[in-house]
């Protein structure tokens, strides 16, 4: 007799983003369908949209939402592009808070030709301006370290231990980290500093893909789990000893995979949780 394996989904959350062709109500159907227990939402798959009508759709559907995705980006040459960085990342709370997301993940920003000093200085600034409202809003913040390719303009925050470091400036519970296998896998400090992340409680999510070899494209050719160099269920078991229990989240930009039928290609990310997570 044949037996069905089965398969644990209960961890699994995937990115709207990584079935970017899909909208977010078809994204909540398939991904329900197949058995995957959440889902983080990126502000695109919001837009001509109710914001708190749509979180009730996808628990309706039986998913959890993880996160919101992303705000941060606070550098910029001028002041006043400061403050507006500032305005945009609040009322990113409020729509975290709206779609029932407990956490909004940050991605820092860089300005090229200013200084990664200056940067990280208004970081840390545009943080300290926003966490009292994502407290008051009970909204986590997590810092997600950007790979060092991404130095230029994306992220002056590129390794876990300048990430602890930040979150641990501010001793505030609503301030934290998301670990992403592909942005860390290559630090040395990895194992010392996931730890270091789990006991200083700032462990807030746990993000998977894989590092394709080569690498064809350096935002939008993230491999499946399994395809590339990375080690996902080592660095897993190292969040996990940290004390982490939260989801996988599956976030996979790829030109290659949004031109493949999503559903295949859904299929793909279940059978590849199943064996290389
Ligand atoms: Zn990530």
């Amino acid at each position: 007799m044949m037996t069905v394996p089965i398969i644990d989904l209960s961890k699994l959350c995937i990115h709207t983003a990584t079935t970017k062709p899909w909208n977010i109500e078809a994204a909540a159907q398939y991904y329900a369908r197949v058995g995957v227990a959440g889902m983080s939402v990126w502000q695109d798959a919001l837009e001509g949209r109710n914001t708190g009508k749509t979180g009730r759709m996808l628990r309706d559907c039986g998913l959890q939402v993880v996160s919101y995705v992303r705000g941060g980006f606070f550098p910029a040459a001028e002041a006043r592009d400061r403050l507006t960085a500032i305005d945009d990342n609040r009322k990113m709370i409020d729509e975290a808070a709206e779609l029932g997301a407990p956490l909004l993940v940050l991605v820092c920003g860089a300005v090229p030709g200013q200084t990664l000093e200056l940067s990280r200085r208004q970081i840390e600034d545009g943080i300290a301006a926003i966490l009292p409202h994502a407290e008051k809003a009970d909204i986590r913040l997590g810092i997600e370290p950007l790979h060092p390719m991404y130095a230029d303009s994306r992220s002056a925050v590129n390794t876990l231990r300048q990430a602890n470091d930040l979150a641990e400036k501010f001793d505030s519970r609503h301030l934290g980290v998301v670990h992403d296998v592909y942005h860390l896998w290559w630090d040395p400090d990895l194992r010392a500093e996931t730890e270091r992340c789990g006991q200083s409680g700032n462990l807030f999510a746990f993000h998977i893909c894989d590092w394709k070899i080569p690498t064809e494209d350096f935002l939008l050719d993230r491999g499946l789990m399994g395809e590339g160099c990375i080690d996902i269920k080592q660095i897993r078991g190292w969040v996990e000893s940290a004390g982490f229990n939260g989801f996988n989240e599956v976030e996979i930009f790829s030109k290659k995979y949004w031109e493949m039928d999503q559903n295949t290609f859904l299929d793909m990310i279940v059978e590849a949780y199943r064996n290389h997570v």
